[in-house]
């Protein structure tokens, strides 16, 4: 069997034009979407998720910010900074990108944030109303966008055994939740897998939809796959590759060569839940703007 491949750009594209209109429809009412990005310190990798994420800002016709930090900034100075944004009314969304230097308490930061502009869906306000199935809350942009991925890729949960590997508070966890929620894209049978799970193949091989989302290339093989399952690979991994420009390549959390053999569906790496973080953390932050306009709503 040769897996469909599920389309994160194609989906994603979908996703940013239908927030493009939106966006549009709030400027028709006097109100452009804010997004502000805080950054501490100079990590690669985070630099560049800060300015994909500000540049699909602007291309969907939103004001984005970001805040860069010395990464000796102090905690004082980064709540600070939150307090400020927090206050300002050109600003609908405020995330901080994670990780934040050893120093800083990341929990702390992000509970400063303010609910109704926790576009990441990170603080416990969220957390919870995500848990309850409280449509007043942001969802997570990752575990939101593997969700929307699957309703737009026609791929059915209700009913179905979806095990997710990889328990993390951005991603495992609230997508458990979110698959197992009584709602379009939920109704699913759920497992939560994590390090200490036993013959973790052998209940891989049971799900009809496999969410991978640990950090560790090419971890899960063919062994792990049921025939014909769909495979969600999460998993953002830097492997050194000489014959690249950049000394290295990007690789998911799945073995994609052995199980796209058995597979029915999956998503590739790069192309597939990457691209829907991003489009989904627009999603929020025009929602936030609209909540703002149209409390009731
Ligand atoms: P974390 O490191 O926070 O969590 C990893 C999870 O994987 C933990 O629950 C851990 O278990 C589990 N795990 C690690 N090794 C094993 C193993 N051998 N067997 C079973 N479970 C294991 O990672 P994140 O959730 O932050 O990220 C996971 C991956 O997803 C990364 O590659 C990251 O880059 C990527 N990612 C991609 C995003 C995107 O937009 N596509 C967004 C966010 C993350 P335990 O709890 O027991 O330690």
């Amino acid at each position: 069997m040769i897996a469909r491949i599920l389309d994160g750009v194609a989906i994603a594209a979908t996703i940013r034009a239908e927030v493009r209109d939106d966006v549009a429809a709030l400027a028709r009412e006097g109100v452009v979407p804010g997004l502000a990005v805080v950054l501490v310190g100079d990590d690669p990798a985070s630099q560049v998720y800060v300015r994909s994420k500000g540049k699909a800002c602007l291309e969907a016709g939103m004001h984005s910010e970001t805040v860069t930090l010395a990464a000796e900034a102090s905690e004082t100075e980064i709540l600070a900074t939150i307090d400020r944004l927090n206050a300002d009314p050109r600003i609908d969304g405020i995330l901080c990108q994670l990780p934040v230097p050893p120093h800083v308490n990341a929990e702390r930061v992000i509970r400063r944030i303010d609910p109704a502009k926790d576009v990441d869906g990170f603080h416990p306000v969220n957390v919870g109303k995500t848990a309850l199935g409280d449509p007043t809350g942001f969802q997570p942009a990752t575990p939101f966008g593997v969700q929307q991925l699957l309703i737009r890729a026609g791929v059915p949960t209700e009913g179905a055994h979806a095990v997710i590997v990889g328990r993390s508070n951005i991603v495992g966890r609230p997508l458990a939740n979110l698959l197992s929620l009584d709602t379009a894209g939920g109704n699913a049978t759920t497992t939560l897998a994590h390090s200490r799970t036993r013959d973790l193949a052998a209940l891989c091989r049971t799900a009809d939809i496999l969410i991978v989302a640990i950090g560790r290339a090419g971890f899960l093989g063919a062994d792990a796959v049921k025939p014909g399952a769909t495979v969600i690979d999460v998993g953002i991994n830097r492997v050194d590759d000489a014959t690249r420009p950049r000394g290295y390549r990007l690789a998911g959390d799945v073995d994609f060569e052995s199980v796209s053999a058995v597979a029915g569906a999956i998503t590739p790496v790069p192309g597939g839940v990457g691209p829907m973080t991003i489009a989904m953390l627009l999603v929020n932050t025009v929602r936030a703007a609209r909540a703002r306009v149209q409390p009731d709503a």
